[in-house]
């Protein structure tokens, strides 16, 4: 008997050891579409892959120091939405009526919480916002000026609504109305193109899963108009029973296939590996329905998958054995 407070801490610290010692890896993706080697310059490819690599290494620099899976997406993700190259804070796309409204969302596989905000307009970086609404709310899921007052209430950093301005999204706009009055476009929705949206999954030395994913929708979207990115089992979803998922692609059929949840629930009832599930989603479900775009996915093992049914996807790993980032198809 006199042996057993100490068995009991031997057993404890071995546990809590066990546990601590989890391997750790970080996934990030910028966005699926119409990439194609030659679509971008050399010096052009190098911007995005330096970019890429900051995110993925400020997540993996979160990881190794024993961070949470939660603040390495957040760091990852914020890098990305002050990037002007990602449709995501800045740099993020117009509505038909020349205005950006972002939606961004958060999970933590430990808890199954949740965050999540919807068609804001200058929160500087939504992602930070959906965090705080998971932490200091009631609720999951915010809109609009109830999203902002919010903002405003937690300290956030408030920008100007041009602060999220590019040359080349609203060319892409314009670009587009054009298209549309031509007839050479017939809906707001194209088919292939470049989405850009961000999206961060991680795990971390606890075996804690965390998923995020931040947006400024899609080019020429009618004002309101809500995509997966926020919605919790479409654009993001993590379960540490299962796996984290951010999506990236034609928002609306994402919602229809609850894609993110899908791909977790094919993991957890289904006893399909995370590739097996993820082939499933995108390249059976999404593809049968005519729809375009990708996702990363990352299994409490750490094993994971980048897969996209577009010619390309902007995405980058880094694991204690892997770092790479790529854009085309065959890279
Ligand atoms: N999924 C986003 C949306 O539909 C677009 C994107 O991935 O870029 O809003």
């Amino acid at each position: 008997m006199k042996f057993f407070p100490l068995v009991a801490v031997v057993l404890l610290g071995w546990t809590y050891s066990h546990a601590a010692d989890h391997p750790v890896a970080i996934v990030i993706h910028g966005g699926a579409g119409a990439l194609e080697p030659g679509r971008y310059t050399a010096e052009q490819e190098e911007a995005f892959k330096a970019k890429l690599t900051e995110a993925l290494d400020a997540g993996y620099a979160t990881l190794d120091a024993g961070g949470s899976a939660l603040d390495a997406i957040e760091a990852a993700i914020v890098i990305m939405e002050d990037s002007p190259h990602f449709n995501a804070g800045k740099g993020s796309v117009f509505t038909r009526d020349g205005a950006n409204e972002l939606d961004a969302s958060v999970m933590d596989g430990a808890t199954k919480n949740a965050g999540a905000v919807a068609g804001v307009k200058s929160v500087k970086n939504p992602i930070r916002l959906a965090r705080a609404v998971m932490e200091k709310s009631r609720h999951v899921m915010f809109a609009r000026e109830g999203a902002e007052s919010f903002a405003r209430e937690q300290g956030l950093e408030i920008v100007a609504p041009d602060y999220f301005y590019t040359d080349r999204r609203w060319d892409a706009l314009q670009k587009a109305l054009e298209e549309e009055k031509t007839g050479q476009r017939e809906t707001a929705i194209p088919v292939d193109r470049k989405f850009g949206t961000v999206g961060a999954v991680a795990l971390d030395r606890n075996g804690n899963l965390a998923s995020g994913t931040s947006t400024g929708g899609m080019t020429m979207k009618q004002w309101g108009r809500v995509g997966d990115s926020p919605i919790i089992g479409a654009g993001t979803y993590a379960d540490n029973e299962s796996c984290a998922v951010s999506s990236t692609g034609h928002g609306e059929f994402f919602i229809r296939l609850t894609v993110a949840r899908d791909i977790c629930a094919q993991v957890e009832y289904g006893g399909k590996t995370v590739a097996e599930a993820t082939q499933d989603v995108i390249h059976n479900r999404l593809t049968e329905m005519e729809a375009t775009g990708g996702v990363i996915v990352l299994g409490k093992d750490g094993d994971y998958a980048m897969a996209f049914n577009t010619r390309g996807m902007f995405r980058g790993v880094r694991t204690a054995s892997e770092q790479r980032v790529a854009i085309y198809g065959n890279e």
